[in-house]
């Protein structure tokens, strides 16, 4: 039984490019006892909440992502990368340090009466899951939180959230 579930979480300096250390979570998927207790600790905040629907975000979102939504009695629904999604989708762009980036959702994977909760494994400048809650509300879907498995606070991520929203982070760097 790990005493500490961020032991399992490694920091990879300069990758994928110098400057960035990057969180790995892989030793921590690896351990039995610490991917369980990390979805268990993941879907404690939103016990009870009601939330209808995960969206997770890709590609790491979609680790843990379909774990809590089991744990929570909910769906999953990935937000993707652009071209990968076969059928309608919604669109949202984020600014990138250079440039911009975009994820997609199926148009039809939530409804008016979905409760959703946004997922990625790391906030960092928060532009990704800012994306993935303007595509919740286009849905017309209630955002009733976000949760992430670490959260770089140095970048002041969740700044750039919708206010008021809850916001669960295991942990903060
Ligand atoms: P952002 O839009 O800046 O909040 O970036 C969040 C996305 O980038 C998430 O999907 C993370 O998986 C990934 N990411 C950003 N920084 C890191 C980091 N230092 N370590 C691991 N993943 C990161």
């Amino acid at each position: 039984m790990p005493t500490s579930l961020d032991a399992f979480i490694r920091t990879i300096a300069d990758f994928p490019k110098p400057g960035i250390q990057f969180k790995d979570i892989t030793p921590l998927l690896a351990d039995p006892d610490a991917l369980r207790q990390t979805a268990e600790a993941l879907a404690a905040p939103f016990q009870g909440k009601g939330i209808t629907k995960v969206v997770g975000i890709e590609a790491r979102g979609f680790i843990l992502g379909p774990m809590l939504a089991s744990l929570l009695g909910a769906g999953f629904v990935p937000a993707r990368k652009p071209g990968k999604l076969p059928a309608a989708t919604r669109s949202a762009s984020y600014a990138l340090e250079y440039g911009t980036d975009t994820i997609e959702m199926h148009a039809d994977a939530l409804a008016a009466d979905d409760v959703v909760l946004v997922h990625d494994d790391v906030i960092a400048t928060g532009g990704t899951a800012a994306a993935a809650a303007q595509l919740v509300a286009e849905a017309g879907s209630t955002l009733a939180g976000f949760s992430f498995l670490v959260e770089l606070a140095f970048l002041d991520g969740r700044t750039v959230l919708p206010p008021e929203t809850p916001v669960a982070s295991l942990f903060t760097y």
